[in-house]
């Protein structure tokens, strides 16, 4: 079976998930013999992981991913900029990544800055770009899903015209180790926030009447859940 196939990407990054909460290890493969396999013979990463820097939050061990497993990128407040964008124009164009998990997490100080509206030296390109995204939202948590959805869309906008990949939002909860792929929660047109960077809200498809769905993923086709 294809080891890029989305579908199986995601019960893999889900099953990776549950095995670490349950048993509260890094379960990845970080072995001598994993190492040198991937040393010897490159690295093929089934999916691509925007993150936090938060040190509360460790994707590979999140996901009980190992050595080769997961292209992850970071920084504070897991936004994206140019060099996000490059880094996964190389996992997708070069390394056949076709999935890619932007992953914001609870009590995160990015988020709390942004709230507070403090930023000094060069956090100001951080914190003015959740600010941007979150509108007038003080919920911490519905701020941080907010910022992770305008992530997917400048992902999705900039990769998925060119390469057939899905995009997925996640909120990681740094208390329980759970990760939760984001539903549509925005249901009507009265809820629209203004003024995510350069384009509404609105363009992120929250459309009314839209069932809930398991997880939310933009693909080459549009918004899709891919899983039942
Ligand atoms: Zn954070």
């Amino acid at each position: 079976m294809d080891r890029y196939d989305p579908d199986r990407v995601m019960e893999t990054l889900k099953e990776g998930n549950r095995r670490y909460v349950r048993s509260g290890a890094f379960s990845g493969d970080v072995s001598h013999t994993a190492r040198v396999r991937a040393a010897d013979e490159g690295q093929h990463p089934f999916a691509a992981v925007v993150s936090c820097s938060d040190s509360r939050v460790i994707p590979e061990a999140v996901f009980s991913a190992g050595i080769g497993d997961l292209f992850v990128i970071r920084s504070a407040g897991n936004i994206v900029d140019g060099c996000t964008l490059g880094s996964l124009e190389y996992a997708v164009g070069h390394m056949g990544v076709r999935v890619v998990v932007v992953m914001g997490h609870t009590c995160c100080g990015a988020i709390a800055e942004a709230l507070k509206g403090l930023h000094e030296g060069h956090s100001i390109e951080i914190i003015d770009g959740i600010r941007a995204c979150i509108g007038g939202e003080r919920d911490p948590v519905e701020a941080s899903r907010l910022n992770v959805l305008n992530s997917v869309r400048l992902i999705s906008e900039d990769l998925s015209a060119r390469h057939d990949i899905v995009v997925a939002g996640a909120i990681y909860d740094v208390r329980d180790g759970t990760v939760e792929f984001l539903e549509e929660r925005f249901p009507s047109s009265s809820h629209e926030r203004p003024g995510i960077g350069p384009r509404p809200l609105h363009s992120l498809a929250l459309r009314a009447g839209t069932a809930i769905r398991p997880w939310l993923a933009w693909s080459r086709d549009g918004w899709a859940s891919l899983t039942a």
